[in-house]
This record gives structure tokens, sequence and C-alpha cells, in this order.
């Protein structure tokens, strides 16, 4: 039963522009995780109230203060971004919580120039933080203090949000280790928490308590650094509550534990970056380099160091006209260069690319990045080194913000810093200079990067950063380039023009070989390229074992140009379409209509004769979004990734729900879930696409499935295959979370190999476990596209492969070498072997003697011919 009270008008609490609260640059407020609101950008220095009502609570800095109306509506004014810091210095709050006050009376003073300088923003949020409320915009543009009417509000009081009884329960004391206490962002994550729950939560504090879902009440209590609390909880899920909550306090909800209070902190989670060799383990020889085998394939061509935007630059400049003249052109062809790049990613409807160059336009578009550069050039600096100084200080001080977001920038600045340095520096232009048959060098690859891959001129790169499921790694494994990566910073010294032999299936850079090294890479490669226009003729035809049994090919992919080369290469479908692609490298989270947009884009591609299965976002852990702040995690791998995300920012999954289902139309949609470990994950997830679907009107069947990628699912199979509709194998982190190794550990890759009996053995478990009930199964971590598993995998009972696209053709042909007897036996003796190196040894065996007997018959036939 809901009430309602009369709508209350909230107007601009300060003069200045409207934005969005959703284009905040803080995930807090941008995710309305504090409430529902607007922003302003103020253009003076008092906030008055936005309506008539009592002063609710003013925050011990004076940054923040929450007016009540008499129907009890409560308005959160939040001056600045990261204002907490400041511990009150630059405001003057000039009333007291319990005062009674007037619209546009004036409440809290400030100095913006002071806040401005010190804090990460001035942008003033203004948040409804009653519960039950549901607000609507109502201006846009310039506000007018007292005067423009803000928002509109229409609060219900559910009979439902209130507890039903089931008993109350209380934590033991947690100490708070937060460097600034539990200020608006922790306050905000702990609340968005407590709000999944239906038992009343409340954070006691000495004598004082308040209501664990309310950020301003959570404020209220001004609970500092080493301040004792109690989550008390009372309600059908009150012992659920507490056991959610108590980790997430005391994991610091969101923040960084370990910094000096007061001091801004990175709280960037640290990536899983791979250590590095510091020498070749497999060879004395100087001019081997190993690293990590990130993508097959062997070539041999010349290095090309990515860049060297260290060298030293002539620091006196030519006069201040000149330099500032050069400054402004290498701009403006800079950002011609990012105007080109983002429309042809547009036309080739990569949205997820396209808007990372429009972000970059944006950024050098920033007048600060110029004028400190115009700063150095007046006095006396060249154009090229004062911009140096300029974006390399803001990319490195952006990188120590307390703010995933901002942070996740500093690269971004990098990029663009070194774009227009390119031009001044008289580089030849990097996206077109990349000589033909280079094989790449870099630290590691940027978004501009990545673009170049996509040319002609890359035969393969080789990187001191890196994992072999990194970002660039995937990509080269998409684009069907050899990649190395976490290989020794040496070869960062490698001069350009040196010739040399990147082995991608080994790990390998070999550097100056000889001759006849060259010439046997080159008959190697001729093989292969023979080899790949045999299997691309045949690639359309399916693939059927010999004894008639028809195992379907499909593709993983991660945006709309795999897509669109999937039927030429005759995948059967896309199998995993990785949705992390149009959420990671981003500041802010994609709409709605843009989801929908890449969904429908790629699901033309396949037509509704093929499969489209989208797995829902899969970050989380070593995979954080910048948008959605999370607790710091000790062990990312086995923390909150995966479908226990999708569960946490449900707003996040019904969106991206609602738009993979608007694509059911135009292909043959599945919808899969990651990471999933029990029956109820699974079921909770599916509600809400049913819930979705209905609600949307979709009546084209929607396939629902789960990854079987952590061993429980696999263990559980015969339970979970009465629910789903299919099963998808993902060996990556399967094979992790079975052997218990870092799928991206340097030292021990070679261990953490799929073809493990342990691993074989959860597959045969989960096919029989979906056969049972009519349902299928398909591999589609990277073991499927490894063509000596293909008989393994078959043999086990697997319905489809999906592998990287490119390996489409040659997954097929090895499934018609086979049969489906053959292919038994096969999987039941590697069943009963001991270790992944046996079973390797024996595919190994297994596909030499078939390429032996393949060419037996025709060097008969040649020799019967010489012979007659
Ligand atoms: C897997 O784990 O095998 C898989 C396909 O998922 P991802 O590699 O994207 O984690
Ligand atoms: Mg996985």
């Amino acid at each position: 039963m809901a009430t309602e009270d009369s709508n209350t008008i909230i107007y601009a609490p300060i003069s200045g522009v409207i934005v969005p609260i959703t284009e905040v640059p803080d995930p807090t407020f941008a995710q309305k995780m504090v409430g529902d609101g607007i922003a302003i950008d103020p253009i003076e220095e008092a906030l008055c109230s936005p309506c008539d009502g009592k002063v609710a609570q003013v925050h011990p800095s004076n940054h923040a203060l929450t007016i009540a109306t008499a129907g009890g509506t409560e308005i959160l004014m939040h001056i600045g971004i990261d204002t907490v810091t400041l511990k009150g210095q630059g405001f003057q709050a000039t009333v007291s919580e319990g005062d009674e006050v007037k619209r546009g009376d004036k409440l809290i003073l400030f100095d913006a120039d002071f806040v401005a300088k010190n804090a990460t923003s001035l942008l003033t949020m203004v948040v409804i933080t009653s519960e039950g409320a549901t607000v609507q915009p109502l201006s846009s543009g310039l506000a007018i203090a007292g005067q423009t009417p803000l928002l509109e509000v229409a609060t219900t009081a559910s009979e439902s949000q209130k507890p039903t009884g089931g008993g109350i329960v209380f934590s033991l004391p947690i100490v708070i280790l937060n460097p600034d206490g539990l200020h608006a962002r922790p306050s905000a994550v702990l609340s968005s928490n407590a709000k999944r729950f239906t038992s009343s939560v409340k954070i006691i504090k000495g004598a004082q308590e308040a209501n664990a879902k309310s950020v301003v009440g959570l404020m209220g209590l001004s609970i500092k650094q080493h301040d004792s609390i109690v989550v008390s909880a009372d309600g059908p899920d009150s012992a659920e509550a507490i056991a959610t909550l108590v980790p997430l306090i005391e994991a610091g909800l969101g923040e960084n534990l370990h910094v000096v209070p007061g001091q801004r902190k990175d709280t960037k989670v640290a990536p899983v970056t791979l250590k590095k060799h510091l020498s070749s383990p497999i060879s004395d020889d100087p001019n081997l380099l190993a690293g990590v085998a990130a993508s097959p394939g062997l070539v041999t061509g010349t290095v090309y160091q990515l860049r060297d935007f260290s060298i030293e630059l002539e620091k006196e400049g030519f006069g201040v006209e000149n330099e500032e003249k050069s400054l402004n052109e290498a701009i403006a062809k800079a950002m011609e260069e990012l105007n080109q790049i983002e429309k042809s990613l547009r036309l080739s409807a990569d949205t997820s690319k396209a808007a990372i160059f429009a972000a970059h336009r944006e950024l050098l578009e920033d007048p600060e990045l110029r004028e400190n550069a115009l700063a150095g050039i007046k006095k006396g600096q060249s154009a090229a080194y004062a911009w140096r100084h300029s974006y390399i200080a803001q990319s490195e001080a952006i990188s120590k913000l307390d703010n995933e977001l901002l942070a996740a920038r500093a690269t971004d600045i990098r990029d663009i810093g070194e774009r227009v340095l390119s031009h001044l520096a008289g580089f030849e232009k990097r996206d077109a200079s990349i000589p033909e048959n280079s094989i790449l060098i870099a630290t590691d690859l940027t978004p501009s990067d990545t673009a170049n891959l996509q040319k002609g001129g890359v035969l393969g790169f080789c990187l001191t950063g890196g994992s072999s499921t990194s970002h660039a790694s995937i990509l080269a494994r998409a684009a069907g380039i050899p990649a190395v990566v976490a290989a020794p910073d040496r070869i960062l010294e490698i001069p350009n023009g040196a010739t040399a032999i990147l082995d991608g299936d080994n790990g390998l850079l070999k550097l100056h070989p000889t001759e006849a090294e060259v010439d046997e890479v080159r008959a190697k490669q001729r093989l292969a390229e023979e080899l790949h226009r045999k299997q691309m003729i045949e690639a359309i035809q399916s693939a059927t074992t010999t004894d008639g049994v028809r195992i379907k090919v499909v593709g993983n992919i991660s945006g709309s140009p795999e897509a669109a080369e999937i039927p030429a290469l005759g995948g059967e479908g896309v199998g995993l379409l990785r949705s992390e692609f149009l959420f990671l490298e981003r500041a802010d989270a994609p709409t709605e209509e843009e989801q929908t947009e890449a969904y429908v884009s790629i699901a033309k591609y396949l037509t509704p004769e093929r499969d489209l299965i989208v797995r829902t976002l899969d970050v989380g852990g070593d995979k954080p979004l910048a948008y959605m702040p999370l607790p710091e995690e000790i062990n990312p791998f086995l923390g909150i990734r995966g479908i226990r995300l999708n569960m946490m920012g449900t707003d996040i999954f019904s969106a991206q729900v609602r738009s993979i289902l608007k694509a059911a139309t135009f292909a043959n949609l599945g919808i899969m879930f990651p990471m999933v470990a029990t029956i109820s994950e699974f079921q909770a997830a599916r509600d809400i696409v049913l819930r979705e679907k209905e609600a949307l009107g979709v009546t084209a069947p929607v396939q629902l499935g789960i990854m079987v990628e952590v061993p429980s699912a696999a263990m559980m199979a015969d339970l979970f295959a009465k629910e789903v509709d299919f099963f998808s194998v993902g060996t990556n982190d399967l094979t992790q979370y079975t052997l218990a190794i870092d799928r991206g550990h340097p030292k021990l890759a070679k261990m953490a190999d799929a073809l493990h009996p342990s691993v074989l053995r959860l597959i045969k478990r989960t096919t029989e476990a979906a056969h049972a009930e009519g349902k299928w199964v398909g591999v589609c971590g990277g073991i499927a596209s490894d063509v000596l598993a293909v008989p393994a995998l078959v043999g086990l009972g697997v319905d489809e492969l999906s592998v990287s696209i490119k390996g489409i053709p040659a997954v097929k042909a090895a499934v018609r070498k086979f049969s489906m007897k053959r292919c038994r036996e096969i999987a039941g003796e590697a069943l009963g072997m001991g270790t992944a190196v046996e079973v390797r040894g024996l595919l190994t065996k297994i596909n030499q003697e078939l390429e032996n007997e393949t060419n037996r018959p025709a060097e008969t036939v040649e020799e019967r011919e010489v012979g007659s």
C-alpha cells in the first residue's frame, strides 16, 4: 500500500549552469547512489535554501547541508567534489541544525577560488535523499538561485518498505579505518548496499543512530577515522544484511584504507600485471627474448618502436609568436586526425572505440593543457618542450587523484599529448607512419595504438606489459596477428629497423635471425598460408565429423567489426559476445540507447539464421569500472565480479538486459551470465530478464544460459540443467579456479592448461548433465580455438565450439578430420591421464599421425605417376 504526498518543487539553491546528475564526475552521485537529483556548476559563492523547510543537518565540514520540508522531502546539497578533504576550509555555514528557513535564505557562503583550487570540482549536487521519492528535472541551461524551478519531487511511502520483524541482529563493533571517516562517498556506497535488504538497517555510534539507507542520516553521524560503530538489522533478511554489510564496511566501502588522512590517494585497484622474465628461461642466446605467448602465429619483419616520446627536445623556442603558432597548428592537426579516426570507426559501426576518440577530442579542447603550455612558451620555451611538460604534469596529477574516473583519464591525456607532440617534434604522423612488415614494440598499447593494429603494416607486437588475457592480447587474437607480452624491458632498446622473428606460439622474439632462420620461418608461413587458403575455401561448409555428427562452430567477439566478418569466415553465429567492450575504457556507463545500437548492429550482421549469445557484463575485481566504485579487494578473482556485480548494480544490469532484448528480432538471441556459482544467482538474473522481456513486450524466443567457469557450476550441472537453456564452458576461468592458478601468471602460465584432466572431467560432467535434460553445451574459452584440442572436446560431448573468429576455418577443418567414435576414444584416453602434459602429448601425436596419413596418399600417387 502506498500513500502519496503532494508534489514538492525544489528551486535552484545557487545560480549557475545546470548539469544532469549522470554527468557529475563522481560515480557516487552520477550513479544516483546518494539519490536522484541534479547538479549546478556555480557562478556565485552562496548556497541558498531551495524551498521552505528546516535545516535537518549541516555537515561538520560545512560543505554539505540537508533541508527537510514539512512533507518529509529531504534535499541534500553538496558543494563541490571531494570537498570533505578541505575540513571546512573555505566554507562558512550561516544556519544551524533545526533552523527554520524560507526559500532563498542563505545557508552556506564559500570561497569559490579556494575551493576550486583545492578540490576536484565546484559542481554542486542537489539530491533528494528521502526514501520513495520520484524526481523529475524541470529546467536546463542557466539557473538563478531561488527562482529557477529545478526539480519536482513526488514522495511515496510504501508499507512494504517497513520491516516485517524477522528478528533483530547486531554486528560486533567495527572500527572505521577510512582516512576521512564516512563522508559522502563511503556513506553512499553503504546506503546503496543497505537498500538491497528489506530489513531496516541502522548504524549505531555511541548514543546516536542513523538509518543506513539514508546517506544524509549516515553523514549526520559524523563518523571519523577510528570511531567504532555497530550495525543492526531488523527484518526478514537481517542476518544476510549483517553478513553482507560488515565486510563491506571493514573493506573501506570502496576507499583505500592505507593512506594518510586528508591526503589524496590513488585507489586504483592494482592491475594484474605480469612480472617479467629477466632472462630467457630457455636459452642463453642474448638475441632470444622470452615473454608470454599472447596470440599465435610466426612472422619475420622489422622492429618498429611504437613511440619514443622521451627523446631530448630543444628547450629554447624561436620566439613566443612562432612557438604559439606551431602549438596551435599541431593541436589543429591532432584534432583533425581524431575527427578522421572517429569518423572511420563510426562508419565501421565500432561505436565504442569511436566514443574513445570523441572523448580524446574533448580532452584536447581542455583549455588548461594549452594554457600551461603557453605559459612555458611565454618563458621562452619551445612549443614541443612546453607542451610535453604540460601534458605529462597533467597526466601525472590526474593519475594520483582519489577518483577512478579521473585517474583513468591519465592514459588518455598522455595519448593525446603524444599525438600533438608527434607533430611538434617532427615525428612522422603515427597513424599513417607505421612501415610495412613491422613488429611493434611498446610498453603497452593505448587506444590510438589499438586502432593502428587494424592497419595492414603491423605483423605483430611485443610488449613489456600486459598478460595473455589483457585487452591488447584479445585484440591481437581477434585480428589474427601474433603477439608476445610481458617481454623483458630490453626490447625497448632495440633499434628501429632491426630484423626479428616474432613467435606468438611460444612467446619469443628472436633478434637478428640468420638467413637460414628467416628462410625457415618463411617456409612455415607459406605452408600456413596454403593451409589457410584451403580452409577458407571450405569454411562455409558445416563442421561434420566423418561419421556425420555436426558440431556448431561460432565466434567469440567484442564488437561489430568482428561480427561483420563472421559469415565470410564460415561462422555459424556468435557463441560469446564479451559485452565488456561497451563498458571498459570510458568515463561513464554507456546509455541504454548506445547499448541497444551496438547490440542491434551486431545482430543485424548475423541475421536470424545465426545465434547471438550475449554475455552480460563481466567486470569487477581485476577489471574495475571507473564509474562503479567497489571496495578494493585483496583477491579480486575471488571477489565481486561477473554475476555478483551484475546483481549488485541492478540498474546497470537491467538497462543492459533491456538493450540486449531489443536485438531479439534481428538474430537468434541468447543471454548468458558470467561467473555463476550457485543456482540462486542464475534464478535471480533470469527473473530480471523475464520481467524486462515482458515489460518490453518481446515475444521472440531468447535462450538463457550460464558460463560454466566456476567448478561449482560444473559439479552441480545436473541441477542447473533443469533451469538453463544451455551451458557455455569458459575454460580460461574454469582452469584458473580448478587448478588454483592465476590465469595471467607468467611463471605458471604453462601449468594453467585447460587440457588438464581435471578440467576435462568437469566438461564431461557438464555435457552429460546437459544432454540428460536435452540442453546443449558450448566451449568458449581459449582451448576451443586450439585445433589440437578439438577431437578431445568433441569426444567429451561438446556441441558447439566458440572460437577466435580468425580460427573458425581451422577449427571447422579439425572437426572434419575425425569420426565421433575416434573422438570419444581420444577423450576417454585423455580423461584417464594424470597431467595436461600427457594429454597434450597424446593430442600432438594423434595430430602428427593424421598429417602423415593425409600426406602419404598424395605422395604415393605422385610417385606412381612419376614411376609410370
Ligand atoms: C573464460 O573464462 O574462458 C571466458 C571465455 O571468459 P573470459 O576469458 O572473458 O573471462
Ligand atoms: Mg571468464
